[in-house]
């Protein structure tokens, strides 16, 4: 005797069924059969609409008719499918039960209520629908089949909604169907999950009961123990057990095989996949039960049984589950403290209320004992608590009972716990990744077990987060690619083209959000990018660029994706202001945008102050030297303890270029020339002169090396003689600039003479930064520098008296981009193992 499960999804429809049957009959060569069907997808959440409805006044009719519709659909389909498959004589055989329904909903909208006896009776319904269609089908089929009514098998106490098995009784009623127990036995036995009959206790009537909302399982469970089977197989719409809910965790992993254990504490802290009091029964008989699926039966499916396994290797955890919606109750005051039977003082109450406790955790002070229960039974525990409790309360002996709604339990589960440390760190760690508050912590005595106590609205973010510290599957980055013009489009580019080999190392990129003046695309899974530049000619929203801002912080904070980058690269003067709001949205910021670190060192700090609160990242790697290494390398110095001595930096290209010129004798006119229609300077020539740029840069430099300036602390040498007047348009400057000429010539003429030349840039001394010309002589490392190329020269306590030079290309849009890429990069939570 084998036992076979069907789920609602597995008799969600004709096709469905028909798959089902074949199934059945496929096993039935090998095997006897105990079959157990759900009712089909959908009906027992009408059933419990219906009963809602009912109980407010709502006629139930409608919801009859439907369910009589879908219960009909299914048999038509199945007759033009099925040769010898009767759709009228089926539904005939199952009208009497719309009968009833009707009935039994116009009682409660008549009483305005629905007592647990009419409540097992309505629900029960759906498998009292299914099941019979399944009879046929199988009859159809030729087999050798036959109904029973699991009422006259399955028996409960405790509670008629959610009963215990009674297993003794479920035994004697099994006994006659055992292999081996009469000459001539039926090959297939079809049960209707769910339902079953309730003992309430001496002097009761045994009524109709229920298993509880995905009870089937549990019905097969105690069927298969009771009928002896050798195996119970749960058949639904997934492969088997993955280490998380495959609709929350997209890459979750299927689990091969589990402990009973394991199976056990995943269900009981809320994976759906197998009702929580399935796996008791079968591992009290050493029954092993495999979760498959009837969408594809070839596949292997997750055994649970006795574990060790060797297909499990050393991996410490095998799955992660969320339990949504929870109240989590603390009883506090001083009288905890040291008193005995406090502890069975709250939990007699909480039983008496008819609620059971999902998890206990106590202050190690006994001052506090906080548990959770379902949200549901929040108020009724409550009221139960401060009605025992009356007098403590009065006498201010406890504290007023606390009640924290919309809270779930996180937990991740697994054998391998037991031997391996750091399973508590870690999912500490992936929860406070994601900066979610932890209200409680638990954990099982078997050491199977660590749970958590979280918001509600974070429990999504939960489970994906520890999932990816735990299974290593790709950590996500998810851009927002702000301003796509030269640097922004480049970079957008080079994360199309890496896409690929960065997923073969662990890291999802995927780019959410694309704005110009042309509008904003936003994609929660991502842009296609392949075609990003004509996707942008009709976007999603009108360009706006703090409605925009808006808009991204709305969906961040609703779609809580894990690792969101916002990525600023535009030149904007405003859009810096905004950093703070998209910080504390929850996301990180990459930039070569120099506005914000050049701002006020109030902003500057604060700034950081949020990142670090968020735990986020705020990256601009590119803010000076473009793609060289210069913020990363200084913070590093500064970080390990060594300390700036003083600075000169060539940090602009155009500058590089001019100065670079001077020394092979050009007129400091034609360098300039020269240097516009290269494109190196900025459309003023101008604005490169006058050295502003190199001052924001210098400033940035002072302050990462741990000096507090502001941008007007900074010292600005003129370029030109006092006597140039470089006003007017561009024009009219680059007409006037020969009269410098002769300036520049005799300066250079000077300084050849002393072995020097003459470069333009920063230097930090003393804490002091002074931006204007500098005269280099021959064993500077500045000396050699120019054509364009850049150079930044620290002198440290460690690096003396030769100093830390980094030189090369700093502009370019090619190795800003990549800049910016890098520090996109350097978001995620941690290295992965290769
Ligand atoms: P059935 O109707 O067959 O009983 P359910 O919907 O009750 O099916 O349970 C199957 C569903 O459980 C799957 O579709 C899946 O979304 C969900 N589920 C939750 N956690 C897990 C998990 N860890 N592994 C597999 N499925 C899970
Ligand atoms: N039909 C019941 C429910 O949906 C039982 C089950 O399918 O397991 O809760
Ligand atoms: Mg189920």
């Amino acid at each position: 005797m084998i036992t076979l499960k069907f789920g609602g999804t597995s008799m969600a429809n004709a096709r469905r069924i028909l798959a089902s049957a074949d199934i059945i009959i496929n096993r039935a060569k090998e095997d006897r059969l105990s079959v157990v069907v759900s009712a089909a997808a959908g009906v027992s959440n009408t059933l419990q609409a219906a009963i809602d409805a009912c109980v407010s006044g709502i006629s139930g009719t409608n919801y009859v008719n439907d369910i009589r519709n879908t219960h009909n659909e299914i048999c038509l389909e199945l007759q033009s499918k099925l040769p010898g498959f009767d759709a009228e004589k089926t539904m005939a055989k199952i009208e009497p039960n719309f009968g009833e329904l009707e009935k039994l909903l116009a009682g409660c909208v008549s009483f305005g209520e629905c007592p647990d006896t009419v409540h097992c009776r309505i629900m029960g319904m759906g498998e009292l629908l299914s099941a019979p269609i399944m009879e046929n089908v199988l009859l159809a089929k030729k087999q050798s089949v036959i109904f029973l009514d699991s009422r006259k098998f399955v028996f409960t106490t405790g509670n008629q909604k959610e009963g215990e098995a009674d297993y003794s009784a479920c035994n004697e009623a099994c006994a006659p169907f055992r292999d081996g127990a009469s000459p001539q036995q039926t090959r297939i036995l079809l049960f209707p999950g769910f339902i079953c009959t309730f003992n309430g206790g001496s002097g009761t009537k045994p009524v109709m009961g229920l298993l509880g909302r995905n009870g089937s399982d549990f019905s097969a469970a105690i069927i298969g123990a009771s009928l002896r089977a050798k195996r119970v197989e749960f058949w639904t719409d997934v492969d088997g057990v993955y280490t998380a809910d495959p609709r929350v965790v997209k890459d979750a992993i299927l689990v091969d095989d589990m402990s009973y254990e394991e199976a056990m504490e995943l269900s009981f802290f809320g994976s759906k996949v197998l009702h929580p009091k399935t796996i008791a029964p079968l591992q009290a008989k050493g029954i092993e039960a495999w979760s498959l699926n009837s969408h594809n039966p070839s596949a292997r499916g997750t055994r649970i049984g006795q574990g060790p396994f060797e297909s499990r290797g050393k991996s410490s955890i095998c799955g992660i589950s969320s339990l949504k919606h929870v109240s989590m109750i603390s009883v506090g005051g001083s009288l905890m403290r040291g008193r005995t039977g406090m502890a069975s003082k709250i939990f007699s109450a909480v039983s008496s209320a008819g609620s059971s406790i999902l998890l206990i955790t106590q202050s190690s002070s006994e001052y506090t004992i906080s548990f959770c229960v379902r949200d549901s039974e929040a108020d009724i525990v409550k009221d139960a608590l401060e009605a025992k409790f009356e007098l403590e309360i009065r006498e201010k002996l406890i504290d007023a009972i606390d009640v924290r709604k919309d809270c779930a339990i996180v937990s991740v589960v697994g054998d391998g716990m037991i031997a391996n440390r750091g399973v508590a760190g870690k999912f500490l760690n992936a929860l406070s990744s994601q900066d979610i508050n932890i209200l409680a912590i638990a954990q099982g005595s078997s050491e199977r077990c660590i749970s958590a106590v979280i918001e509600n609205e974070y429990a999504d973010t939960a489970v994906r987060a520890v999932h990816q510290f735990f299974f290593h599957t790709a950590q996500t980055i998810e851009v927002f690619a702000f301003g796509a013009g030269t640097i922004g489009g480049t970079m957008i580019d080079q994360i199309r083209d890496q896409r690929e080999k960065l997923l073969k190392e662990n890291v999802d990129i995927k780019v959410l959000c694309i704005t110009t003046i042309d509008g904003m695309l936003l994609n929660e899974d991502g842009l296609d990018l392949s075609n990003w530049r004509d996707q942008m000619k009709k976007p999603d929203f009108p360009f706006n660029s703090n409605q925009n801002v808006d808009d991204i912080i709305k969906f961040v904070r609703e779609k809580k994706p894990l690792n969101p980058v916002f990525v600023d690269c535009t030149a904007s003067y405003d859009l810096p202001e905004r950093y703070l709001d998209i910080l504390n949205a929850g996301m990180s910021i990459a930039t070569p945008n120099k506005r914000a670190n050049s701002m006020d060192i109030k902003f500057y700090h604060e700034l950081r102050r949020t990142a670090n609160k968020m735990h986020r990242r705020f990256l601009y790697e590119t803010n000076v030297g473009a793609g060289l290494p210069i913020i990363d390398t200084l913070q590093n110095l500064y970080k390990s303890g060594d300390k700036l001595d003083h600075f000169n930096g060539i940090m602009s290209g155009s500058l590089s270029y001019i100065f670079g010129k001077l020394d092979e004798g050009v007129p400091f006119s034609q360098a300039v020339l020269e240097a516009k229609e290269l494109r190196y300077t900025e459309p003023d020539p101008r604005d490169d002169l006058n050295g502003m740029d190199v001052a924001r840069k210098g400033l940035i430099i002072a302050r990462e090396s741990g000096y507090d300036i502001e941008l007007s602390d900074i010292q600005m040498f003129k370029v030109f003689p006092d006597n140039f007047d470089s006003s007017g348009t561009v024009e009219e400057f680059l007409k006037k600039l020969p009269e410098v000429d002769d300036y520049f010539a005799k300066k250079i003429a000077d300084l050849k003479k002393k072995g020097k030349v003459l470069r333009m840039g920063a230097t930090i001394k003393d804490g002091k930064v002074s931006v204007g010309m500098m005269e280099v002589g021959q064993d500077d490392p500045l000396y050699s520098v120019k054509g364009g190329e850049n150079a930044f020269v620290f002198y440290t306590e460690r690096y003396q008296p030769i100093p830390l030079t980094v030189r090369g290309y700093g502009a370019g849009a090619g190795v800003t981009a990549a800049g910016v890429f890098g520090d996109i990069l350097r978001t995620v939570s941690f290295n992965p193992e290769r």
